[in-house]
Formats: C-alpha cells, structure tokens, sequence
C-alpha cells in the first residue's frame, strides 16, 4: 500500500496528507481524517482530489445494470442542475419560477395519466417514489379513516393490499404508520398480483389496494385493469368499498409513451393515485418522484400545511422540508427537451435493447427467462434453469460478472417464490445495443468458466438478502 501511495504522490505533489503536528512521517505517511473533523483548512484543489480518489472505488454507474435511477443526462441537464444546485424547493416565495415548474410538471402528469382535470391538477413532487408512495398511503389512510368515523365505526385496525413482490417503501410505510400489510403471496408462474387475489382478502378495514406498474422484481405490469374490475365487483356485490393506488414508480414514465391503449391510469374510476420516479424513467438524477390525486376530494385537506415563515402562503404535503430544486427543474427540462415523441424514442430503444438481450440470454443453453423486458418496463430476469445438473447459481454468475465490472444483482423472489432465484437487468437510457453485445459476451465466457470449473452451487442459505432497488 505504501509504495504504491508514495508512487501516486510522485505524479500528484499536491496530494501529500496534511502533516500532523507532533507526528513523524506527516509528509506521505500520516493519516487521512476520516472518522473525525480536521483541525484546520486545507487547500480546496487538495480535498476535492483526495474525494474523488477515495470515489474512484465506487461501481461504473453505466456499468450498474441493478439500479431503475437515471445514470445518464445530456450535458445541457448537467448544466442547469449545477445552475440551480443552491436552491431549495420549499422556498416558493424566493424561488417562484421553480415552483411554477413543479406545478406545470404535475399538470403534464396528470394529462398523460389522464386525470379528470388536467388543469386542475392535485400532485407535487417528492424525493422520489418512497415518499410519494408515503404520501399516497397517508391519504388513503385519512379517507378510511374519516369515513369510518363518519359511520360510527371503529378506525383503529387499517390495512393495505398488495402482492408480497411490492418495493420496499410499502412494508415501511405499513411499518411507520402502524397500517397491517397483507402481502399477496406468489405462486409458480405468478410473479405479481391479479384481481382474483386481491379482492378476496380486501375488508371493511382495508385503505387501499395498491397495484404495481412494472414490477421490482422482473419488470412485469400488474393488471391494473383487471385488478380494478374485481375491486369493483367487490363493491357492486355489497363488499367494501376499496380504492385503488397505481404505483407506477418506473411505469408511470413507459405506458403513457409506449403502451397508449393500456387502461392503467385516471382512466379507471377506481384509481384515487398514481406515483412515478422522476429519477427513473422520467429521465432525472437520483432525487425527485411525483404524487398525483384524482381530484381534491382524494386529498384529505387537513394532510396539507400551509407555512407562511418563508414569505407568502404555499400549500406543502411532503415529509421533508427543505430539499433539492435542480432535480425539479431538472425534470421539467427533460420533459421539455424529449416531448412525447422523445421520450416513446427513448423507451423503445431500452425496450428493443433489453428484448435483444434477453433473446441472446434465452439462447444460452443453461438460462431461462423469466420475463424478457419488452413488454413492461425495459427490465427482465432469468434464471439457470437448473442449478444442480448446471454446476452453479445465479449468485456464481452474478459474481463473475462483477470481476468484469458489471453489476447485475442476483436475488431470490418474495414468498412463495422463493425457491426460484434470478439475475435482472434494467435497460436505461445510455445502455445501448453494444454494451448489450459486450454484456452478452461476458455472460457467455462466464457461463463456460463456470461449467469448466465444475463447482457445485452453493447452498440457497448463502445469499438470502433480497435486493430491493
Ligand atoms: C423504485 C421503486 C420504488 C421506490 O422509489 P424511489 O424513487 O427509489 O424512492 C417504489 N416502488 C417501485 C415499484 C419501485 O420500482
């Protein structure tokens, strides 16, 4: 380690740690700060190197096929959001133009997600799909709530719908805000909820069915449609009567341009939400999501602060208060510079790219796919098709690719899927037809090394954490 830190040092003078007093060796052998505050300043140029150093350990964000977040923007974006780094987007009354965006980015939503009033749109934006999916389960729960009440009833048992392949940020909201979840287990060949399986466990306590556009696990749609009809037979039938939230973190940003005909949306009566990550297919750096209501009546008006410290009156739903407004303007850009036309272009190259792939994967001998990304959004998974007689795992594969700097996570499927075990790839605008080629092949010389090696698969226990993303 020595050596080669004296080495670096040799081509970079201006990287010598600081000396530290009372401390021999100071020049290129003492500490770095890290678990404490420096004593004193140090040269901007010095501290920016040694970050950047200290970064260059971290994974090639276009190499990350496990992430769903924008890993690429054009250099117009990266300019503006350096332009507008220092605001913040709560302060509405110093920034009012940025506000304007927002508000003009929830009415472009709520057009493509067909809202009954486009112009009277009910939204905001969030940090991302957690907080807005926060948001969304807070409304509902203060409907049922209320309506409850109203009844004379008792409100204190809530619970939530959903099939056990939702995203993290639902078992945390069930968690935070005491609401019981009832994950929909998976079965063989069911790798996401329907309708029959949703409504028979729907009750009088029940706030909400949440549907999932483009599922976590392997990019799959829910049946939304289907999905809402059953809820509604629920209620014709004299059963309760349950809302309907769309959680469309990636989709919400695909159907509208490529699936025009598919009913998912405002389109159906019984969907009261929808959220999307801004920072996924909308095209936007890690940092911004969107809530959209139906109308007012879907947006309890006590959930709404007004806070007037900032000068003026603004309305604020959000979990946070102050936070980034470059990724806000950000996505306003994007919306702006790709249109629908652009953003259709976009979806369908990740479509064909990840169709391609997943052909070239399912031609491997030892894999089968388990979706294959070009219906959905742009993301598929596959499996080895039969660890034992194939020698090794998914998790193997996963590995190997990593020595070649791919990260293509490798996880087992939430209950009662879990025996089966796949490898996901998530196309995202930047990764385009050759890297897909170079992927492929790398995929092929890991699959003879691991054939040639002859090992046997490990045991399941040894990678059991499921990868959420
Ligand atoms: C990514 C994702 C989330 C969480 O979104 P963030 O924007 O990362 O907070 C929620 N639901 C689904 C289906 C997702 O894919």
């Amino acid at each position: 380690m020595r050596e080669s830190a004296d080495a670096h040092l040799a081509v970079r003078p201006q990287l010598r740690w600081p000396a530290r007093p009372g401390r021999a060796g100071g020049e290129a052998g003492g500490d770095l700060p890290r678990y404490r505050i420096p004593a004193g300043p140090m040269d901007p140029e010095t501290a920016y190197q040694l970050v950047r150093d200290e970064l260059m350990l971290d994974g090639n964000a276009r190499l990350n096929l496990a992430t769903f977040v924008t890993t690429w923007m054009d250099p117009h974006a990266d300019r503006l959001m350096a332009e507008c780094a220092a605001k913040n987007m709560i302060d509405k009354d110093e920034y009012p133009q940025t506000a304007e965006l927002e508000s003009r980015c929830v009415n472009i939503l709520a057009e493509l997600w067909h809202a009954p009033d486009a112009r009277d749109a009910v939204g905001c934006s969030t940090t991302g799909s957690s907080e807005a999916c926060m948001l969304a389960g807070l409304a509902m729960t203060r409907r049922w709530r209320a309506k409850r009440r109203a009844a004379g009833l008792p409100a204190d048992r809530p619970n939530l719908v959903m099939g056990a392949n939702v995203q993290v940020c639902w078992e945390k909201f069930a968690r935070y805000w005491d609401v019981e979840p009832r994950l929909v287990p998976l079965a063989p060949g069911r790798t996401h909820l329907t309708g029959d399986e949703a409504a028979p466990r729907c009750d009088e306590n029940t706030i909400g069915v949440v549907a999932i556009l483009g599922s976590t696990f392997d990019g799959t749609y829910e049946p939304v449609a289907e999905i809402a009809a059953a809820l509604d037979r629920l209620a014709a039938g004299g059963g309760p009567d349950v809302p309907l939230h769309v959680d469309a973190a990636s989709g919400g940003f695909v159907a509208p341009f490529c699936d025009p005909d598919l009913a998912w949306d405002f389109q159906l009566d019984r969907v009261v939400s929808i959220n999307a990550s801004g920072h996924k297919y909308g095209l936007v750096y890690p940092g911004v999501g969107w809530v959209l209501w139906r109308d007012h009546d879907h947006l309890p008006a006590e959930l709404v602060f007004k806070v007037d410290y900032l000068g003026g009156t603004m309305p604020t739903f959000a979990l946070n208060f102050s936070r980034p407004g470059a990724q806000v303007v950000a996505q306003y850009y994007s919306l702006l510079r790709h249109g629908r036309e652009g953003y259709r272009q976009v979806m369908e190259g990740c479509r064909d790219v990840a169709g391609r792939l997943s052909d070239l994967i399912a031609a491997m001998g030892p894999f089968e796919l388990v979706s294959d990304g070009a219906t959905g959004i742009p993301v598929f998974a596959f499996t080895v098709r039969d660890a034992a007689s194939a020698g090794f795992s998914v998790f193997d594969v996963s590995e190997l690719l990593r020595t070649r700097g791919w990260q293509v996570p490798a996880y087992h499927f939430p209950p009662a899927l879990e025996e089966l075990a796949v490898l996901r790839v998530v196309v995202r605008n930047g990764f385009g037809p050759d890297l897909a080629d170079l992927l492929a092949a790398d995929l092929g010389r890991a699959v003879d090394r691991l054939t040639a090696s002859g090992r046997p698969a490990p045991p399941r226990a040894e990678a059991t954490s499921a990868f959420h993303h």
